[in-house]
């Protein structure tokens, strides 16, 4: 395997110091070579005078010549002694020059091409195999949940994985393939293939999926990881248009299919497609009107109905947001949040349409309650009940009407946390709602030992009741459970009359869902409760703040 790219600048920068060097070495060789000229003409009659003299053939020769014959000899021995010198300092110079372009092109720790190196060692081999009738691919492999393996066993440890793994890959590439540690737990490749056999890499890829998976042994460790790895390479009829050079492009699209790799389950290999890049393309702008719409109030709460299913009576409300796009019109949460959370917005988000809430809400009548979902991210912030509590003394909403919604997957995360979270949240007097009940793996432990005041059966289990008798048993035994366990329980995608009938015959419920209206946005729900005589300034006296909020104060104070 090729470990060596050409490098422009620094390849410039060695051929200077060696003309340099050069240059130096000629000055020195010139005296040395004008001496030896100097002794072969003067000394061929010296010489001879002087072996004469020696004989005691002939007179003394004279002084003045011998002294510049022997001056003569002095200088061609300095001179060959220099040159010698000169030689030696060169080729030591050239060596520490070659051992720092290596050291700039290569990764310290695994002996793998770095970044720099890799880009222009990806083109050379373009141009080379492509001169031979070959395409080049590129992989780009990250390591899943290699962060967690530096986490608990320290960074000596994340090395040796890593070392081990770039060992592994290198076996497994041809002797003419490239390899190169990028960063962090990101290695790339790049390898030569005929242009009718894509199964030539896709056996090669597979192959190192497969060894990452295998166990690593790290003193008396075994420890496991798994890659994933995104594939690209060139097709006559896509080549990408821009000013980036073909490994850019390459890169670029492996990244994209590694991504893609990622996100269908990790531990696997991914070519790149041209649809990815429009799907990348949609989502970053998706990510930019997220950030527009954010800063210009386009995501608003929408509100749906909560009742007493038994007497109808109506209870309050589920917020729901929404984002009004200027460009996509009204988007459902569905859509947008699981995006919002990977961008790390949800709590700017959340914190924003419950400020909104809060103040909508203030205009029905106390009585009503207002439910909100939170992230599982937010409930992993451990001042996140301080901040709701801050919140509702910033708005002056009292604690007593709020619902927190949470769905089992935020419990399972860190159930220590959560539960002294809704604690906290409950000491106050927020109530807790377990929401999509059925659709995790809560435990009956978990029911009874963290702080619920409700169990929100999903509305999975709901739609089909009328039709499937196995749904119908299993909301009688949830709802059973629910009576066992003294957990009041709501009904969510009551869709028409007969399941709202079914519903009734099971138990007392509070209900929502289409049978009685659609999420509506404020001024509809004002309008909603205005003949209802359900509106703030219906109650007989404002009730907007708990009887004593200092406590309530206090304790949000506590979050600065
Ligand atoms: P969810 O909490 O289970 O909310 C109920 C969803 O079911 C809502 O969808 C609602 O419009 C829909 N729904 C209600 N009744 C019916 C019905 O009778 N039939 C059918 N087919 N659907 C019904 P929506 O508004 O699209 O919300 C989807 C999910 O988005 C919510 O599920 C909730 O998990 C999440 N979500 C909504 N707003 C927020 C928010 O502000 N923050 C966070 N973190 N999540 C939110
Ligand atoms: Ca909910
Ligand atoms: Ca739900």
């Amino acid at each position: 395997m090729s470990a060596k790219p050409a490098n422009d600048s620094a390849s410039r920068f060695r051929l200077d110091t060696f003309l340099q060097a050069q240059a130096f070495d000629g000055v020195t060789l010139g005296i040395a070579a004008s001496a030896i000229l100097l002794f072969l003409a003067s000394g061929g009659t010296v010489l001879p005078e002087l072996v004469r003299y020696w004989r005691g053939v002939s007179g003394q020769p004279d002084i003045i010549e011998v002294n510049a014959l022997v001056l003569n000899i002095a200088v061609i021995l300095f001179g060959w002694s220099r040159y010698k010198a000169l030689s030696k300092e060169l080729a030591q110079r050239c060596q520490s020059e070659a051992r720092a372009l290596r050291l700039a092109d290569t990764d310290p720790l695994t002996g793998a091409m770095n970044r720099r190196s890799f880009l222009p060692a990806v083109n050379a081999l373009t141009v080379a195999a492509r001169g031979r009738g070959r395409e080049v691919a590129v992989g780009l492999v990250d390591l899943d949940h290699f962060k967690s393996i530096n986490d608990y066993h320290g960074h000596q440890v994340g090395d040796e994985v890593l070392l081990a793994l770039a060992n592994r890959f290198a076996e497994l590439l041809p002797a003419d393939a490239l390899l190169a540690r990028l960063g962090g737990d990101e290695f790339a490749f790049a390898a030569s293939y005929p242009p009718s056999d894509r199964a030539h890499i896709d056996a090669i890829t597979h192959r190192m999926v497969v060894a990452a998976a295998q166990p690593i042994e790290c003193g008396d460790m075994t420890l496991e990881v798994s890659a994933s790895i995104g594939i690209a390479s060139k097709s006559d009829e896509d080549e990408p248009e821009g000013a980036e050079s073909h490994g850019e492009q390459l890169m670029h699209r492996a990244d994209i299919a590694m991504y893609q790799a990622k996100k269908q389950g990790r531990n696997r290999l991914q070519w790149f497609e041209l649809a990815m890049e429009c799907e990348q393309r949609f989502r970053g702008e998706l990510e930019a009107g997220i950030r527009r719409g954010l800063r210009t109030g386009q995501f608003v709460p929408y509100y749906e109905q909560q009742v007493d299913i038994e007497t109808d009576e109506l209870l309050g409300f589920e917020m729901l947001a929404r984002w009004h796009s200027p460009e996509l019109g009204v988007v459902n949460p569905d859509i947008f949040i699981p995006i919002v959370e990977e961008m790390g917005l949800i709590e700017e988000l959340s914190n924003s349409l419950m400020a909104q809430a809060f103040a909508d809400a203030r205009q029905w009548h106390p009585q009503l309650t207002l439910a909100v979902n939170v992230s599982p991210l937010q409930l992993r912030d451990p001042w996140f009940a301080q901040k709701i509590l801050k919140l509702l003394v910033a708005h002056a909403f009292p604690a007593s009407r709020l619902e927190i919604e949470i769905t089992e997957s935020a419990v399972h995360e860190s159930p220590g946390l959560v539960c002294n979270t809704l604690t906290g949240l409950r000491n106050q007097g927020v109530k807790i709602t377990l929401d999509d009940f059925g659709t995790g793996y809560s435990s009956l432990s978990q029911l009874r030992t963290l702080p619920f005041d409700r169990l929100k059966i999903d509305r999975s289990f709901i739609r089909d009741i009328q039709h499937d008798g196995t749904n119908t048993k299993l909301v009688g035994a949830i709802i059973s459970m629910g009576m066992g366990l003294q957990l009041p329980l709501v009904a969510e995608g009551i869709e028409d009359d007969a399941i709202l009938k079914t519903l009734r015959e099971m138990g007392q419920l509070k209900g929502q869902g289409y049978h009685y209206g659609q999420p509506e946005p404020a001024d509809k729900v004002i309008e909603r409760l205005a003949p209802l005589g359900l509106l703030a300034s219906d109650a007989e006296g404002p009730q907007l703040l708990p009887k004593d909020p200092a406590p309530l104060a206090q304790w949000s104070q506590k979050v600065g």
